[in-house]
């Protein structure tokens, strides 16, 4: 059996991310998904048993002290953390996983688990990404400002992903992240073992 392949997919807060990623888990449910523990404030949209575990500042300084995390990052002043375990255990069982997290949490990850595939979510435009920031209207003015600031500052990091899929229609978005899980698979360096078996029985 081969491991598990882990995506990474990043995003600018507000290009639609989320919504692609529930539609690729509905068509695809045997990808897993990594559960963020974070410490920010919970917003209207939050589920508990959604994409994130919600703790307390010292229950996430304790699992950083643990080395619980394969990455962290503080964004906007909350911590951000993909725990370690679940990931570990969903490759080692063959199974792929889906992490998402920003470009400074995906650029530890490109040190720790060098075989991940990098997926990036780009707006049509900025001006779009306001308008779908003010339209969510879950943050004040300040902090969308603050988020497109960030937003500025992920995109011009696009290029070091594997792939950039511009999310400008919701179907064609999740195609194209299909695609690219799938086209993972039939990479060489995932069926070396393949190739030998029919070496063997040649
Ligand atoms: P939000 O507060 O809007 O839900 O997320 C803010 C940012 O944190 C997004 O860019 C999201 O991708 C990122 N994020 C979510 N989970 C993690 C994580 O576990 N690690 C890191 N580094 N970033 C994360």
């Amino acid at each position: 059996m081969s491991r598990g392949i882990p995506f990474v997919l990043s995003g600018p807060s507000g290009c639609g991310k989320d919504t692609v990623i529930t539609r690729v888990r509905q068509k695809m449910p045997e990808l897993g998904f990594s559960v963020s523990c974070i410490t920010r404030p919970k917003r209207g949209s939050d589920k508990e048993d959604g994409k994130y575990r919600f703790l307390s500042v010292g229950e996430f300084e304790n699992m950083l002290a643990q080395d619980a995390f394969l990455e962290h990052n503080v964004f906007l002043g909350n911590y951000y953390g993909t725990p370690r375990r679940p990931v570990e255990e969903a490759l080692a069982k063959g199974r792929d996983i889906l992490i998402e997290i920003d470009v400074n949490g995906a650029a530890q990850l490109r040190e720790t688990l060098p075989e991940a595939v990098g997926i990036f979510i780009l707006p049509p435009s900025l001006a779009k990404l306001r308008k779908r920031l003010e339209e969510r209207a879950t943050d004040s003015p300040e902090q969308i400002a603050k988020r497109l600031h960030e937003a500025r500052r992920e995109i011009e990091c696009a290029p070091l992903y594997d792939y950039v899929i511009v999310n400008d229609d919701l179907d064609t978005a999740v195609e194209d992240v299909c695609s690219v899980i799938r086209a993972a698979h039939l990479r060489s360096s995932h069926n070396k073992s393949t190739v030998n078996e029919v070496l063997k029985n040649a």
